[in-house]
């Protein structure tokens, strides 16, 4: 089975100020790391109201529409900014994401990576911020559980900075495993080892902290000495990734020193956990990165190691 690459040039619409590093630019960035690859032929596909619900409120996903639709320039929830195709296009990032659970649980593609924005991983139940409207990765775990009847699922979070959108959603939650390495101290100020979950939920949120700086020996160090122990009790039936190439040496919104050979080396350590547990099911989604050369050569190691073309 091939390995799906998933791209809706809609992404493109959601326009930002000049300047800003989530940038339309981004998109083309990471498409030119998929080399010759070409794109899975995927009917355009929209998250469904029902299917935004599956993680955020309804009152958020009400205040998120009017804030476009009343031509505001920033969500009034928090730092991400807005244009009037904002709301379409990330119903489009999030229905891209969605596609490719279909594909990997239908058998059509051995796993996915799919290049959207906006991103997802700051976005919670109640709020998008950080340059995120909906929790993709989020939202994708939950109609994974819905529709194909999964029990469990683990989101591995390697962006530069904390997912605390998807930590919150998932919080009390023991059905979804949600994993990160991020920069601390550092944006949104989350993470700490210590939050590790409540109620039903507790020991089903891990945070690995690292101050700037830090690169291959803490951050695959963590992904090896502390993800992999836990996937042998936890066992997931799909293995999400929130892939940020932040975390990538000379981005200009993180300060860790990650490699190209490292973004393949961690792919190919959640594919060996898919090959153990999850029938090799792994579906990747974008989310940071913003040296956009950088975006490009992280990209193309992390999908070359998705593809087997290493
Ligand atoms: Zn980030």
């Amino acid at each position: 089975m091939p390995t799906a690459f998933l791209a809706d040039q809609l992404a493109k619409d959601h326009a930002t100020p000049a300047a800003h590093p989530e940038s339309p630019a981004r998109w083309d960035a990471a498409l030119r790391g998929l080399g010759d690859a070409p794109l899975t032929p995927a009917p355009p596909r929209d998250a469904t109201h029902e299917e935004l619900l599956l993680c955020h409120t309804p009152h958020y996903l009400y205040t998120a529409r009017q804030d476009v639709q009343a031509g505001l320039d920033q969500l009034s929830t928090g730092d991400t900014d807005i244009c009037p195709r904002s709301w379409d296009v990330a119903l489009r990032a999030t229905g891209t994401c969605l596609n490719a659970v279909d594909l990997v649980m239908n058998r059509e593609a051995s796993n996915a990576f799919c290049i959207v924005r906006p991103p997802g991983h700051h976005a919670s139940a109640g709020r998008g911020m950080g340059f995120c409207l909906f929790n993709n990765v989020a939202i994708a775990a939950r109609y994974a559980k819905q529709k194909y009847g999964l029990d469990r699922v683990l989101i591995a979070d390697w962006d530069v900075h904390h997912g605390n959108g998807t930590q919150d959603i998932f919080y009390d939650d023991p059905s979804v495993f949600f994993f990160s390495t991020h920069q601390s101290p550092w944006y949104p100020g989350t993470g700490a080892a210590r939050e590790r979950g409540e109620h039903e939920g507790i020991g089903t949120t891990m945070n690995c902290p690292f101050p700037a700086g830090a690169g291959s020996d803490e951050i695959l160090g963590a992904f090896r000495t502390r993800l992999l122990p836990e996937m042998h009790t936890f066992r997931p039936d799909l293995v999400l990734i929130s892939a940020g190439f932040d975390s990538r040496a000379g981005d200009p919104l993180g300060q860790f020193l990650l490699s190209d050979a490292d973004f393949a080396e961690m792919t190919g350590l959640l594919m060996e956990v898919a090959d153990q547990y999850s029938q090799g099911r792994v579906v990747s989604v974008l989310e940071g990165g913003y040296n956009l050369d950088g975006l490009t050569k992280g990209v193309a190691a992390h999908t070359s190691a998705l593809s087997g073309t290493k």
